[in-house]
């Protein structure tokens, strides 16, 4: 049932009011990434689709973060309707208003609700006002501070419109008739309100001087403000010119009410209805859902799936075990066309789905610019700066770490160029800390410890690991006195969680394991890697050292073979749930304490 509020609510309240100031801020303060896509995206704006900007120009925008109408410019959005000068003539100011509104087609969007239309028409009759004196010169900040003084002057009613059940006030209702009125809320404490007196307007109330008669002030007593109560529902009674309803409610929040004292006066005895009718369409559903068994006759567009919907949520919620809602889709995948890298054969050991989610279901977030050195940037440049280092120490064996700590500047400056690094606030004073982090480092004997020599750095490999085909990159390998040094770096100060093990812990290390026998039996036959171990760039310690378990990573790569034959990728995280940390695919599995009852 639709309804009509004809209350007045201030303009800012609305859509248009909040979409116009919005416009005058975002221009005011130079067009910043987060404030204009708010403004692009906004239900108002019809400038580019029914929902904002283009999904693909969204995307890019979203990793590039666009400040200026140049920057919008290459992703093919037009903004220079939004280069306003600082100063301007009082009617150019209201001109340029007009024009944003028509070239975002903000009436045509505001059309689609009857409140937001009205205010529409009434934003551009108090417009007509506000261009004069015409000549007058006004300063942006000025003509925004105008128009925002004139949004909260104007008002609109809540919810105009035609038609329905309206909303009124008993005061509002003085006077008037209708056919039939609904009076809710008869409860005690509802209606009439509690009597409460507080008048801040004292606080600045100056008494007359003693000889003059004492103030007389428009305050109404209590007694006053119950009788005014009173009179309102007695106006109430006389709108009703045919049906007349009251009811309250018999519980409020776990407490339950009694009927209001005017209902006690006028001898009416409450009745609750016998059968509570269902209020919307929505609520309608609710109840079918739950006898869609003997309702299949139900004739609505929504039901049915809605029905389904229902029935695999109470399916996934219970402790049924998951099916191919909760990722045991039982397609099988060719074991022969999938390459993995060490870190999806983690993620697949420590959740299938969270594989699933990514590799097969090719789920993934949208990518965001970076406007700060994210542990990822950090990780990265980190990465590459000690790889362009290290590549100029290959071959040598001796004064290798003074080699290292002569060429650290140059390779931080072309790992900055590399990893493309934004405009980082303070970035002056910052790389220097990463730079002396990073001699530290160097610096410490498990680095490069003596008589080892980098033999290579960031080494590509493909190969095939108990018959899965892999594929990675190496940080870094040493040959030293006793064979074959394989390094990972980590910025982290923790080693990586790994795949579940024996006890569902992620402490089953995949990816260092992966890389000793790739690299003793494809990157350096014949050769025997002595040690691989994590090592923390910033800690500047060894974090892990791992030992090969060959017949349980046999077992895993055995058990990732059937994964894929059969198509079973639960949701299965391992039992501190770990795994789901950093996970980005939460809300597609729907992890929760339901994991529990599995
Ligand atoms: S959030 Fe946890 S349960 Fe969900 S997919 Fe990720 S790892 Fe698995």
């Amino acid at each position: 049932m639709p309804l009509r509020a004809l209350y007045a609510i201030a303009m800012p309240g609305t859509r248009l009011g909040s979409w116009v100031r919005s416009l005058l801020e975002t221009v005011n303060a130079g067009l910043p990434f987060e404030a204009t896509a708010r403004l692009l995206n906004h239900p108002l704006c019809g400038r580019f689709s029914s929902t904002g900007l283009p999904p693909e120009v969204w995307a890019t925008a979203r990793a590039t973060h666009p400040d200026s109408i140049a920057a919008w410019g290459t992703l093919g959005v037009d903004l220079s309707i939004l280069s306003w000068p600082a100063t301007d003539r009082r009617d150019n100011w209201v001109q340029r208003l007009q024009n944003v509104l028509d070239t975002f087609q903000v009436r045509h969007r505001a059309a689609r609700w009857a409140r937001e239309a009205v205010a529409y028409y009434k934003l551009q009759e108090s417009l007509v006002d506000l261009s004069q004196p015409e000549a007058e010169i006004l300063t942006l900040e000025r003509w925004g501070a105008e128009i925002s003084q004139l949004l909260a002057m104007l008002t609109v009613p809540a919810a105009p419109g035609r038609g329905g059940v309206e909303l009124h006030s008993p005061v509002s209702m003085m006077g008037t008739k209708y056919d039939h009125v609904f009076v809710l809320g008869m409860g005690e404490g509802m209606f009439p309100q509690p009597v409460s007196i507080s008048f801040p307007g004292l606080i600045n109330f100056k008494p007359s001087p003693p000889d003059s008669s004492p103030p007389r002030l428009p305050i109404p007593g209590p007694v006053e403000m119950a009788e005014r109560e009173a009179r309102a529902f007695w106006s109430l009674l006389q709108a009703a010119a045919g049906n007349l309803t009251l009811s309250y409610p018999l519980v409020v929040r776990r407490q339950e009410i009694i009927p209001s004292p005017f209902l006690v006066q006028l001898g009416c005895v409450g009745v609750a209805p016998e059968t509570m009718p269902v209020a919307s369409v929505e609520e309608a559903r609710r109840v079918y859902l739950t006898s869609m068994g003997g309702n299949k006759g139900v004739e609505d567009s929504v039901i049915k799936s809605a029905y389904q919907a229902w029935r695999v949520e109470v399916r996934r919620e219970s402790g049924a075990l998951p099916d191919e809602y909760d990722g045991v889709v039982g397609l099988p995948l060719s074991v022969a066309q999938q390459k993995f890298s060490p870190s999806q054969l983690t993620n697949l050991g420590q959740c299938p789905f969270k594989w699933f989610a990514g590799r097969v279901l090719r789920l993934a977030e949208l990518t965001e610019a970076e406007t700060e050195l994210s542990m990822s940037l950090r990780g990265r440049l980190y990465h590459r700066t000690l790889d362009i280092a290290c590549k100029l120490v290959v071959g040598l064996n001796a004064e290798i770490k003074n080699e290292l700590l002569t060429h650290l500047d140059a390779a931080f400056l072309k790992a900055e160029q590399v990893e493309n690094l934004p405009p980082l606030p303070a970035w002056g004073a910052r790389r220097q800390e990463h730079l002396a982090t990073l001699r530290q480092t160097i610096q410490t004997p498990d680095f490069l410890p003596e008589g080892a020599a980098v033999l290579m750095t960031e080494r590509r490999f493909e190969g095939e690991w108990y018959g899965l085909r892999v594929a990675g990159v190496i940080d870094r390998v040493d040959r030293t006195a006793e064979g074959l040094a394989i390094i990972d770096y980590k910025t982290s100060s923790q080693p990586p969680k790994g795949a579940k093990d024996g006890d569902d812990k992620p402490k089953f290390d995949i990816q260092l394991p992966l890389y000793m026998q790739l690299a003793e039996t494809a990157l350096f036959p014949g050769e025997k890697v002595a040690v691989a171990y994590y090592y923390s760039l910033t800690k500047g310690t060894i974090l892990k050292k791992v030992e090969l378990e060959e017949d349980a990573l046999a077992q895993f790569a055995n058990n990732v073979k059937v994964r894929l034959q059969t198509g079973q990728f639960p949701v299965q995280p391992d039992v501190e749930r770990e795994a789901c940390r950093y996970c980005p695919y939460d809300l597609v599995c729907r992890a929760g304490s339901r994991l529990n009852r599995k």
